[in-house]
């Protein structure tokens, strides 16, 4: 019998076994199964490292409790719409659908092969209508609830791509690194120097009708639901509650102008400021502004000029009025200056340059003053009124608000009828017009008559029309295709030719695969209700903001609606940290990147998960990976070897007891490690354990009844990990069925203590050592290991049990079978009191006695000697060296 494992030549075989027992199938019928979800991945031709890392981990956790008993819902599918597969059909001179779906039938080849076990009875496919009507349903059901808005906007435009981008989707780029800024009072931040995510050109501003998601109807509600979310990356929720930016402040009312009538409201976290202000800012986009240039030729001619840079770095326009300071009724200037944006606050600032690092830099720009109105409250000077001090403290120059502190002064000036209480986020609403072919179409139909008619839900899906190779937007290019008749009057109308962003696909698809063949609606509530949340969602981290957020709108969204009774999608979110070489995340663009396979599939696959936490990044290495592909090489050949062997024992002997009692307390590890997710720590255990079979097998003939148990759980254990070899092991162990569908292995015994029997071994095992190499003893005749008497044990447990400030001396002294050993005994409460609250739990000395006797020959075998484990006797030298756990030891 071959003695190595070959993973390619038994994957096919062990791939039609698990598909024809329909291993991987969730019942329909299942009562809440666990649902563990991968991040479908983008179409784009083959599997790299990142999706291998994240798909070994759903697979090992899915099959893991799989084998524990679960149901579980372990879907995959294709997020297949988008840009690229649009640029690769233009470089392959074919057509996205074509290309999309050969990256679709390499993909899956290179997801069977890794060994992944899926459901693929619930496969779906972003880019199949039968999938994508639910996003134009979707769509139209969040028309209804007011949740889509049509207008003009001003948007990030690639001119190479010919596309709108989200702002998520603008990079900053690596030259111009100040990128956005979000100045400590927050009403202000710039755009500028951002560039494409996808092909690096540079950014542009365009005003564009477009269709949005109000998902600002949500921020408050998505912003604190963040705290419930106990399951998620600290990390995640950051990055979420930056995202959504809610900052609590005030909107002060400053009249400005000629007639009393117009005010302008600025929104400021810093009302205790307000003293300070020197001057109002307008951003160019403001209803103000927009009337003061008509006016006024100097402010048309910057707001003009502004808009066709996106550097307008602390330029700014002073008009004709003035704004008379609510609080001292001083007129301040009124600029209108492109550092202030529409969309943040209110688009008006009140400037207080001696406390905003923005409003400092333009008042020095324009030479406006500088008026101190807080000074810091531990006497430290500030650098006024050449920096501003942005802190908190105490309020000067202030007015009858002298002397208050910063917080208490936010309070008592909203009491003023100028201010009140506001709240603003960041967050935008969502911008999903996308002016692109290979995408959702958006169902809407525009009439001159009705304005924008959605498509009723019989007309339902718009198909894509066949594709066509055009600089621009195909879709307006298809003229038959576009032109329509009203759904609402049946005149001649024509159709809306935009396409969805690809995040609407993705906002969903989780539903989906509960019940993806659902005719009636994107999925069966019922089902959904019974079956979410996602229990376990692993993905990268770069999703955090766009993805992450999207699923908790829809959720919300549709919970609203009435077709979901869930508000949030995933109970517990793990980031797979990222797969390094030569020190840089692998890219095919940086030449750095490793195909899956290079290395053999399975071996990859039991790498990335033992090479660090999920979350962790970790190095690729060629000597790791060989360690791997040993690991595999060492338990086939246990397993084999055994399978060729007649030799073992049906009578036990003494150090069996230690093999038996170690495979209990081995399932007992990795069962908790592979619940935290610690899979590096279940190849460890697993590893470990694997040379204790060795040593074992090596010492004297096997015990059939243990060894063969050992074997067949190592076979379990590491089945979740390493599928194909754990198959081939099972197998060889002539066991029935499949190691995927069999039971997860339990301990015989109790294992509550586990963790202290085996640092009780490992603790007198390194003693040993050290004593013989400390008094140099090259061959022992004899280790004596001598198990403290029974009083130690519980004079311990009264000390641990003990409140810190009990007279712990007297209480284990006041025991009588204690007090008995005198002096010796004293000494030991006195040594015991003084650990106090350090005691850490121990096993009775039975117990301990018991492990260090089954541990006997492990001492035996590696000092080569007779090894005698007992009890301390009464009038024993060694005894009163003894403490409990920690047995004297006598080498002779
Ligand atoms: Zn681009
Ligand atoms: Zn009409």
């Amino acid at each position: 019998m071959s003695r190595r494992y070959d993973h390619a030549r038994v994957q096919e075989y062990w791939q039609q076994a698990w598909e024809r027992d329909e291993v991987f199938e969730c019942p329909t019928d299942a009562a809440d199964p666990t649902y563990v979800l991968g991040m479908f991945p983008y179409t784009s031709g083959s599997l790299h490292m990142g999706h291998i890392r994240n798909y070994a981990i759903t697979d090992a956790y899915a099959r893991y409790r799989r084998m524990g008993g679960d149901d579980v819902l372990h879907p995959m599918g294709w997020d297949a719409f988008g840009l690229p597969a649009e640029n690769a059909a233009y470089e392959r001179d074919t057509d996205p659908e074509s290309w999309t779906r050969t990256c679709i039938d390499q993909m899956k080849d290179d997801l069977r092969e890794m060994g992944f076990g899926y459901d693929w009875s619930r496969e779906i496919t972003t880019c199949d209508p039968e999938y994508y009507q639910w996003n134009q349903w979707l769509f139209t059901q969040f028309y209804d609830e007011g949740l889509v808005d049509y207008g003009a906007a001003t948007v990030n435009w690639c001119p190479d791509c010919e596309t709108v981008l989200a702002d998520a989707q603008v990079e900053t780029s690596p030259e111009a690194d100040e990128g956005e800024t979000t100045a400590g009072t927050g009403h202000s931040h710039t755009h500028g120097g951002g560039v494409c995510w996808r092909c690096g050109t540079g950014v542009e501003q365009r005003d564009l009708d477009q269709w949005f998601f109000a998902i600002t109807d949500y921020a408050e509600e998505l912003y604190h639901g963040l705290d419930d979310l106990e399951g998620w990356p600290d990390g995640v929720r950051d990055s979420q509650r930056n995202w959504i930016g809610r900052q609590e402040g005030a909107r002060v009312s400053f009249t400005v102008g000629h007639d009393d009538h117009d005010t302008v409201e600025a929104f400021t976290t810093r009302l205790d400021t307000v003293y300070g202000a020197t001057y109002l800012a307008l951003s160019p986009g403001h209803d103000l502004a927009r009337a003061l240039a008509d006016e006024d030729d100097a402010v048309a001619e910057y707001v003009e000029s502004v808009a066709s840079t996106d550097d307008a770095g602390m330029s700014g326009v002073e008009t004709d009025r003035t704004a008379t300071h609510p609080y001292t009724g001083a007129e301040l200037p009124v600029y209108v200056a492109a550092y202030v944006l529409d969309d943040v606050g209110t688009g008006a600032v009140m400037g207080v340059p001696a406390h905003n690092e923005q409003d400092h830099a333009f008042a020095a720009e324009h030479d406006l003053p500088v008026e101190q109105a807080v000074e810091p409250v531990d006497g430290s000077g500030t650098d006024l009124p050449h920096a501003p001090y942005t802190g908190d403290g105490m309020l000067t120059d202030s007015g009858e608000y002298d002397g208050l502190a910063s917080s208490a002064a936010r309070e008592r000036l909203r009491e003023h009828e100028a201010a009140e209480s506001a709240v603003t986020y960041r967050l935008r609403d969502w911008l999903i017009s996308r002016q692109r072919y290979w995408g959702t179409p958006i169902p809407i139909v525009h009439c001159d008559d009705c304005g924008h008619v959605p498509v009723p839900e019989d007309d339902l899906p718009v198909e894509l029309p066949d594709y066509v190779q055009t600089t621009g937007n195909p879709l307006d290019a298809a003229e038959e295709w576009k032109q329509t008749t009203c759904p609402d009057c049946g005149a001649d109308a024509v159709r809306e030719t935009d396409t969805m962003d690809t995040f609407v696909d993705s906002s969903w698809y989780f539903l989906r695969y509960l019940s993806p063949h659902f005719e009636d609606a994107p999925f069966d509530q019922e089902t959904a209700d019974e079956w979410l949340p996602v229990d376990v969602y692993v993905g990268g981290e770069e999703h955090a903001v766009l993805h992450l957020l999207y699923i908790r709108f829809f959720t919300r969204a549709l919970s609203d609606i009435g077709l979901l009774d869930r508000e949030e999608p995933v109970d517990r979110l793990i980031n797979q940290g990222t797969v390094l070489h030569s020190g840089e995340k692998m890219s095919k663009s940086k030449g750095n990147d490793i195909a899956p396979h290079e290395y053999g599939a399975e071996t990859t696959r039991l790498f990335v998960l033992s090479a660090a936490h999920p979350s962790q990044d970790f190095e690729w290495t060629v000597k790791d990976v060989s360690t791997a592909y040993d690991f595999q090489q060492t338990l086939y050949r246990l397993v084999a070897e055994y399978a060729d062997r007649t030799e073992t024992r049906t009578e036990s002997t003494d150090h069996d007891a230690y093999l038996e009692r170690e495979i209990d307390r081995t399932i007992a590890a990795v069962t908790e490690e592979y619940d935290r997710f610690r899979f590096h720590r279940v190849i460890g255990e697993i590893q470990r354990f694997a040379r204790l079979l060795g040593r074992y097998a090596g010492y004297d003939r096997p015990y059939q009844f243990a060894y063969g148990r050992g074997l067949r759980v190592l076979a379990g254990l590491v089945a979740p990990i390493a599928p194909f070899l754990a198959e081939e092991m099972w197998q060889l162990l002539d066991e029935d069925g499949l190691v995927a569908e069999s039971r997860w292995p339990e301990p015989l015994r109790d294992v509550d203590d586990y963790r202290i029997e085996r640092q009780v071994v490992r603790q007198t095992l390194d003693d040993v050592r050290e004593i013989t190499e400390v008094v140099d003893i090259e061959a022992p005749n004899e280790i004596e290991l001598v198990v403290a008497a029974d009083w130690k044990y519980r004079a311990y447990e009264i000390a641990r049990e003990s409140d810190p400030d009990d007279a712990i001396v007297g209480e284990i002294m006041a025991d009588e079978d204690i007090k008995q050993h005198g002096d010796t005994a004293a000494d030991f409460a006195d040594r015991l009191a003084d650990r106090g609250a350090g005691l850490e739990p121990i096993i009775d000395g039975e117990r301990e006695l018991d492990t260090l006797q089954q541990a006997a020959w492990l001492f035996e075998d590696e000092f080569d000697c007779d090894v005698v484990v007992r009890r301390a006797a009464p009038d024993d030298d060694l005894a009163a060296k003894a403490r409990p756990n920690k047995p004297a030891i006598h080498i002779s």
